[in-house]
């Protein structure tokens, strides 16, 4: 069985910064395995421009944004396999992958980084009634089929889901020629990006349906209508609220799963809150050499935290490899009033350099509150937020000697009590 002193699983936006970085770390006998046709993950299918503000501070499309990590990875000349899918990996750190070049093949890694991306939750999740007919797409596919295969999926078209996959999707079917009658969002509140309210629905005219959930589905063999109604409180239609639309396409847009069975399968701890890993500040699950980044971590609203995160992930298996990186005390950090989740969830200080950066996202909208951080339960620091919503990744940043007399758990609660 041959041996590799990194693997890393997925050849997106992660995945290939993590291979960059930890080769730049001097760890050069890397294999990073990849199921799709070419590297770049989600990145190629997102034709689009806005990615690489914060990373290159250009606003690139996707296939662009990838096109740099993956002309870094020839100029390293770090090995990747292609149509390679992993299908199981243990304890012991033996992945097994196939594909049609190399049939059947298991190898050793000193260090894996997993970077599998996400996938997309489906009609059958929400169970919509109605009829099964074609038509029918999550958002992801069908973007994959009109900007990379060359299909248009429909001409006239209602999206459930305000997502930002499901926002970009709105505009991108308008300039393919469809119309998109409307976008509906359980929510009272879009769980977009606003620069994507206003430049994929606002600007196109497109209405947006807040509170409303798409009750029927029309058509047996191909979508003929769907009806939508205005939910209550406890996101049951309201009768008498139906509104009908003559369609032929419905696309979900109704969130994204990391993609974990390999991580359950190692038996890896795993969050509830973001369906990932639970992980230390070097990114490290608790399977020790096993490393988390990027979407199959926590869903990722912008590639360039992606990137930084598929970095310091490379960084640090670098480290372990060189058995550099240090273990010892460690602190839990506890997502309180508010707070959806928290990555990491665990922080060794012996292994925070100079600060570090806890990820975390609201479960609500907030307008003038107060982020509380509590040491062991004794309020530390308040921060004043103007505004705080679910669909934007928020962050703080601890320095390496806030956390020095901690004993058990570092907090985050919001507090609306700002007057
Ligand atoms: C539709 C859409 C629009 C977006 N728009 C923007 C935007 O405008 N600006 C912005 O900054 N960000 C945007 N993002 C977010 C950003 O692009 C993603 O968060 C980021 O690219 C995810 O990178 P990743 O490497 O974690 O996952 P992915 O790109 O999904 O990569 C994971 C890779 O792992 C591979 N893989 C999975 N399982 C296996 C296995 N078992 N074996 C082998 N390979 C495997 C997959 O094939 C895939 O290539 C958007 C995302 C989406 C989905």
């Amino acid at each position: 069985m041959k041996h590799y002193d990194l693997v890393i699983i997925g050849g997106g936006s992660a995945g290939l910064a993590a291979a960059v970085s930890a080769y730049d770390q001097g760890v050069e006998d890397i294999l990073v395995l990849e199921r799709d046709r070419e590297l770049g993950g989600i990145l190629q299918q997102c034709i689009h421009n806005g990615f690489g503000l914060h990373t290159f501070k250009e606003e690139l499309s996707g296939p662009a944004y990838a096109e740099r990590f993956i002309d870094l990875m020839h100029e390293k000349k770090i090995v990747y396999r292609l149509n390679a899918m992993v299908i199981h990996m243990n304890d012991a750190k033996i992945i097994e992958y196939v594909s049609p070049q190399d049939g059947y093949v298991q190898v050793k890694a000193g260090a894996i980084v997993l970077a599998m991306g996400c996938r997309e939750r489906t009609r059958g999740a929400i169970a919509v009634p109605g009829y099964r007919p074609s038509g029918i797409w999550s958002a992801g596919t069908a973007q994959r089929y009109i900007n990379m295969e060359g299909f248009m999926v429909g001409k006239r078209v209602f999206i459930l889901g305000s997502g930002d996959i499901g926002l970009i999707m709105a505009r991108r079917l308008v300039l393919e020629g469809a119309e998109v009658l409307g976008v509906a969002e359980i929510m009272p509140h879009s769980n977009g990006l606003p620069r994507n309210i206003q430049q994929c629905l606002n600007d196109f005219d497109i209405p947006l349906y807040l509170s409303h959930t798409i009750t029927r589905i029309e058509g047996q063999h191909r979508v003929e209508g769907v009806q939508i109604a205005k939910v209550d409180d406890n996101f049951q239609p309201i009768p008498g609220t139906e509104i009908d639309f003559d369609v032929d396409t419905v696309l979900f847009s109704i969130g994204l799963i990391p993609e974990n069975a390999l991580t359950e399968e190692a038996e890896i701890e795993m969050d509830l809150k973001t369906r990932g890993p639970k992980v230390d500040e070097s990114y490290q699950t608790s399977l020790p050499g096993v490393f988390a980044c990027g979407n199959v971590l926590h869903v990722h609203d912008l590639v360039d935290f992606v990137s930084e995160e598929g970095e310091k992930a490379g960084v640090a298996a670098a480290k372990y490899i060189k058995e550099e990186l240090e273990g010892g005390h460690a602190i839990e950090t506890q997502a309180n009033e508010g707070i959806g989740y928290i990555v990491p969830q665990f922080i060794h200080p012996n292994n925070v350099d100079k600060r570090i950066e806890l990820m975390f996202r609201v479960k609500n909208q907030y307008r003038d509150v107060h982020l509380v951080i509590k040491k062991d339960g004794q309020e530390f620091r308040r921060l004043r937020k103007k505004t705080m919503q679910p669909a934007e990744m928020e962050k703080v940043i601890l320095r390496r000697q806030d956390l020095e007399d901690i004993n058990a758990a570092i907090s985050l609660e919001i507090v609306e009590d700002v007057a």
